[in-house]
C-alpha cells in the first residue's frame, strides 16, 4: 500500500490543508463554470478546456484524457512523484511535520535505501573522479583540454568535473572496497557486467567526467564526454530509477533560484555552454541530455518560467533543433525568444572568443522574437539575389507575419519587409489579411473535425466519449453509474445498496469502485470524495471515481428509483444468459438437433419465468 509509511492524520492534514482549486491553479488556469472550474489539461494537448475540478469534492477530472484524483494525486503527475514524495512536499509547504521514516519518497523503504546508495556512491563516483582530474598525472591531459577549453579551476570545482581514466575497473574497486553492491553499482549505471558475465568494469574510460544532479541537487548520473575527436562524443549513464533522459535538465538544481528570480530560463544543447554561460553571469541556463527537448521538459519548465531563451548552437543542425523546439515551447504557455549565435558558432566558442560581457550583452540580452527568428531562419533558405527566391522568400515571410496576434506588429514586419523589397505596403497587408483569414478557417475545420479527421484513433475516441453519454449507454450501465454516483456522496444510500446489491455490479471497475466504498465507510468515515479517491491507490479506478463523481447529478433520486436501479442491474446477467441460450437454440435447431432446442427453449421459459418473479 502506497501511504504505509504515513500515518493517516498526516495524510488527512495534508489534504485537509491544500485546496485543490488552489495547488492546481498554480499550473493551469482556472475559470468558473457553475459549480465546477475549467482549464486547459495539462496531460494532454488539447484546444477547448475538458479539463474540470470541483471545489466541493477537492477532485479533478479530464473528460479528454481520463485522468483524475485528488489534490495528492494531482502533485505525483505534474511533478512526476511518487505518493510519498507528493505528501511530503504538500506537508513541508503546509508546515506539517514530515516524520514518517520514508523520507527519499521510494515505495518501500528498501527501495529508499538502494536509492539512497545509488546517489551515496554517484557522489563518492564524483568525488573520485573530481580527485583524478585535478591531483594525478592521469589526470593531466584531461585538465589541459579543460583549461584550453576557458575553464578555471573555479568551474570545474562548482560543478565538480571529472576525470575517468583509462583503466578498466578503478571505480569498480574503489567503490567495492568502500562495501558497496557491484549489482547495486551497475544497477545505478556506474559499473558494468563482463561479457562473459563474470566481473564487473567501469562503464566510463578515458572521459572528461560531467556530473549530473538532480533538480534537488542529488548527483544521480554522468555524462563523459570524449578528449578531443572521438565518438561517441557524449557517453552518458542509462535510464535508471534515478535517471530519465527525457525529465532531466542539466543543471536545474543550481540554476534554480536564478530562474525563480527571473522567471525566465536560458535553453541551451550543451554542458559547456551552460558551465561556460554560468561563468559569464547568466545563471539561468540550463541544458537537455544531448536529446531533443521533450514535451515533458517543457512542462516541467513551464513551472519554474514564464519565458525562455533557445540558445543553441549556431549551425544548421542547432538552428533547425531551435525551429522545433519554438512550437512546444508556446503550447505549454511559455513565451520565446531566440538568441543567436554567428553562423558556425556554439556558445561555448562565443564565449572563449569575445568574453561573457559581449555574450550577455549582445546575444542573450538581444534575442529576437519568434517571428523574427523564423524570418531570419526563412531567409538562409532561399536565394535573395535571384527574383525567383525572392518572391518565394516574400510570399512565405507574409505568411509568418500573419500568424502574429498583434496588429501592430504585423504592420511593423509588413513595413520592413515592404522597405526592404521596394514592394507596395498595400499590397502586402492584402497578401497578409488573406493568410489569416486561411490560418482561421483552417483553425476552425480543425477544431471542429478535432475527434474525427484523418485518424482512426481519432474516430476510436469519438465513440467512447459518446458511448459514455447517458443517452446511448445501456440501462444497467447508466444505472450503475448514478447509484455509484449517488452511494461515494452519501453513506446512509451507500449501506442500503450494501445490504440489497452487494458486489452483483456487471462492470469490473464498478465492482471494484464498491468494494473500496464499503469497506471505507465500514472504517467509519463519512462521504468525502477526495478522502475516499485517497484509498483507491489505483490510477484507473480513481479516474473512474472522479468520472462518476463528477457527472451530471440533476437526475431524480429516492428509494424507489434505488430499487428500480437495482433491478436493472440484477437482471443484466439473466437476460444475458437467456441470450446466449436463444443463440444456441437457432443453432441446434439449423444442426438438424430438434431435441437439444426444446431442451434449449424450456430452459429459456424457465428463465424468463425467474426474472418476471424476481422484478415482481
Ligand atoms: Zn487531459
Amino acid at each position: 500500500m502506497a501511504g504505509d509509511l504515513i500515518p493517516d492524520e498526516v495524510i488527512d492534514a495534508v489534504r485537509n490543508h491544500h485546496d485543490i482549486v488552489e495547488v492546481v491553479g498554480k499550473y493551469v488556469h482556472l475559470t468558473k463554470h457553475g459549480k465546477y472550474m475549467k482549464g486547459l489539461c495539462p496531460f494532454h494537448s488539447e484546444k477547448t478546456p475538458s479539463f474540470t475540478v470541483t471545489p466541493e469534492l477537492q477532485i479533478y477530472h479530464c473528460y479528454g484524457c481520463g485522468k483524475g484524483g485528488n489534490v495528492i494525486r494531482f502533485v505525483e503527475e505534474m511533478e512526476g512523484y511518487t505518493f510519498p514524495e507528493a505528501i511530503k512536499m504538500l506537508a513541508e509547504d503546509a508546515g506539517i511535520p514530515v516524520t514518517w521514516t520514508s523520507n527519499t519518497g521510494g515505495h518501500s523503504q528498501e527501495q529508499d535505501n538502494v536509492r539512497n546508495k545509488i546517489i551515496e556512491a554517484h557522489e563518492l563516483a564524483a568525488k573520485f573522479y573530481h580527485h583524478i582530474l585535478n591531483n594525478t598525472v592521469q589526470g593531466e591531459e584531461a585538465k589541459r583540454y579543460l583549461i584550453e577549453r576557458g575553464l578555471t579551476d573555479k568551474l570545474i570545482d562548482q560543478f565538480m568535473i571529472g576525470y575517468a581514466p583509462v583503466n578498466w575497473d578503478v571505480l569498480t574497486r574503489f567503490l567495492m572496497n568502500r562495501g558497496f553492491d557491484p549489482k547495486l553499482l551497475e544497477k545505478g549505471g556506474l559499473i558494468s557486467v563482463k561479457n562473459d558475465g563474470e566481473g564487473y568494469y567501469d562503464r566510463f574510460r578515458n572521459r572528461i567526467m560531467f556530473l549530473l544532479r538532480d533538480r534537488n541537487g542529488k548527483p544521480v548520473a554522468f555524462a563523459g564526454r570524449i578528449i578531443g575527436e572521438g565518438q561517441p562524443k557524449y557517453l552518458n549513464s542509462p535510464e535508471t530509477m534515478l535517471f530519465t533522459k527525457s525529465r532531466m535538465l542539466y543543471n536545474m538544481d543550481l540554476a534554480r533560484s536564478a530562474i525563480k528570480k527571473v522567471k525566465q530560463i536560458v535553453l541551451f544543447e550543451g554542458y559547456m555552454d551552460v558551465i561556460k554561460a554560468w561563468s559569464a553571469e547568466v545563471h539561468n541556463g540550463v541544458a537537455t541530455m544531448g536529446t531533443a527537448l521533450t514535451e515533458e521538459h517543457c512542462l516541467l519548465l513551464k513551472r519554474h518560467c514564464d519565458e525562455a531563451i533557445i540558445c543553441y548552437d549556431g549551425d544548421s543542425a542547432g538552428q533547425a533543433a531551435a525551429y522545433k523546439s519554438i512550437p512546444m515551447l508556446e503550447h505549454v504557455g511559455i513565451k520565446v525568444l531566440v538568441a543567436l549565435l554567428p553562423k558556425g558558432m556554439d556558445p561555448d566558442e562565443y564565449i572563449k572568443t569575445y568574453g561573457g560581457d559581449a555574450f550577455r550583452h549582445g546575444v542573450i540580452e538581444q534575442a529576437v522574437s519568434v517571428t523574427k527568428f523564423k524570418l531570419i531562419y526563412l531567409r538562409k533558405n532561399h536565394i535573395l539575389s535571384r527574383e525567383e527566391g525572392r518572391n518565394q522568400y516574400i510570399v512565405e515571410a507574409v505568411k509568418i507575419i500573419a500568424e502574429l496576434d498583434s496588429s501592430t506588429e504585423r504592420e511593423i514586419q509588413l513595413k520592413e519587409l515592404s522597405k526592404e523589397f521596394d514592394i507596395s505596403l498595400d499590397a502586402l497587408k492584402q497578401d497578409c489579411h488573406e493568410f489569416r483569414i486561411q490560418q482561421q478557417n483552417f483553425k476552425q475545420q480543425r477544431d471542429n473535425n478535432q475527434f474525427s479527421w484523418n485518424n482512426g484513433r481519432n474516430e476510436k475516441r469519438k465513440s467512447e466519449r459518446n458511448s459514455r453519454s447517458s443517452t446511448v449507454l445501456p440501462a444497467y450501465v447508466n444505472a450503475e453509474r448514478r447509484l455509484l454516483h449517488v452511494m461515494m456522496r452519501n453513506r446512509d444510500v451507500a449501506l442500503a445498496v450494501h445490504d440489497k446489491l452487494g458486489d452483483a455490479f456487471n462492470i469490473a471497475n464498478h465492482i471494484a469502485i464498491a468494494a473500496y466504498l464499503y469497506a471505507y465507510y465500514a472504517s467509519g468515515y463519512e462521504a468525502d470524495a477526495a478522502r475516499f479517491v485517497a484509498t483507491l491507490e489505483d490510477e484507473e479506478l480513481e479516474r473512474t471515481a472522479t468520472e462518476l463523481l463528477m457527472m451530471d447529478g440533476g437526475f431524480p433520486f429516492d428509494e424507489d428509483i434505488m430499487d428500480a436501479w437495482i433491478q436493472d442491474i440484477v437482471k443484466v446477467p439473466k437476460l444475458q444468459e437467456i441470450e446466449r441460450k436463444k443463440e444456441e437454440a437457432v443453432r441446434a435447431e439449423r444442426a438438424g438437433d430438434p431435441i437439444m432446442a426444446a431442451r434449449l427453449l424450456q430452459e429459456i421459459n424457465s428463465l424468463e419465468r425467474e426474472l418476471k418473479n424476481y422484478l415482481q
